[in-house]
């Protein structure tokens, strides 16, 4: 569960499992909002705030920035909720972007935020070894059943610190020269073979960035567009891993079209505009 503010001004929403992160995302945000309001010359700074009648003087800039700051979070904190997921957003099933490193603290901290909730956890991904310590180490207890699909030979032969044989767990070695459209078919065969009437499923896919190197824009796209839509019908939540850096950003605002929500993970905190 996270804190979460969302601003009344535009789109911006912000979640953090430390409700300080939050505050400080918060004060930095409004601050783009109405820094018109800042007016400085040779004697400091002024500001007029814009939901009250206060104002004030500082001779010192930062310091008077950051008393406006304080200022203006004193009129929203009241609208920072707690206990909250971020798969609230889409009702907890559908599909998630997060952009953000695959390997980081970020990324990391996502699995570990939309893997909570489920019953039954199916990972894609090329670093089998790393997803099953991020599971052992930071959940509270692994999810009823798991299943890692990767096309690693020996997926867990440099994991000797965690007892594999009593993780509920199951792995499935893919063909490296699998087409496109069994990866798909296998994805939602696993899920139909663990799925029981009321367990929730979700489905973190490492591999995106892998799709795009590997097909062409259009061909990824449409992979993504058909298997969203079939993971929709099971009531899966599907959280897609892509590091932003690594696409042309013209690539990524069309991709980001095909999800149901597109966040930012750093830390501990995950943003979206
Ligand atoms: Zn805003
Ligand atoms: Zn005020």
């Amino acid at each position: 569960m996270v804190h979460q503010w969302q601003c009344r001004e535009c789109k911006f929403t912000v979640w953090s499992s430390k409700q300080s992160k939050v505050a400080g995302v918060v004060k930095s945000h409004l601050l783009s909002h109405y820094r018109h309001t800042v007016e400085s010359d040779e004697f400091g700074i002024r500001w007029d705030c814009p939901y009250c009648d206060k104002t004030s003087q500082s001779y010192d800039a930062d310091e008077g920035i950051a008393k406006f700051k304080d200022h203006l979070f004193k009129h929203v904190s009241s609208l920072i909720d707690s206990s909250v997921h971020v798969a609230d957003r889409i009702n907890r099933t559908g599909n998630i972007l997060i952009l953000s490193p695959l390997e980081s603290t970020g990324a990391n901290n996502a699995r570990v935020h939309f893997t909570s909730p489920a019953d039954i956890a199916v990972f894609v991904t090329n670093n089998p070894a790393e997803r099953v310590r991020l599971l052992d180490n930071a959940l509270q207890s692994w999810p009823a059943w798991t299943t890692i699909l990767t096309t690693k030979a020996q997926p867990f032969a440099d994991v000797t610190d965690i007892d594999l044989e009593a993780a509920p767990l199951d792995v499935a070695i893919l063909d490296k020269g699998i087409s496109i459209t069994e990866l798909g078919e296998t994805l939602i065969r696993v899920l139909d073979e663990q799925q029981t009437s009321n367990s929730r499923l979700t489905v973190g896919f490492d591999i995106l960035s892998a799709l795009l190197r590997l097909f062409d824009t259009e061909t990824a796209f449409k992979f993504v567009h058909v298997l969203n839509s079939r993971l929709a019908n099971m009531d899966a939540l599907t959280h897609y891993y892509l590091n932003p850096s690594a696409q042309p950003e013209s690539e990524i605002n069309v991709l980001k079209e095909l999800f149901d929500l597109h966040i930012q993970a750093k830390g501990s905190r995950f943003t979206t505009l």
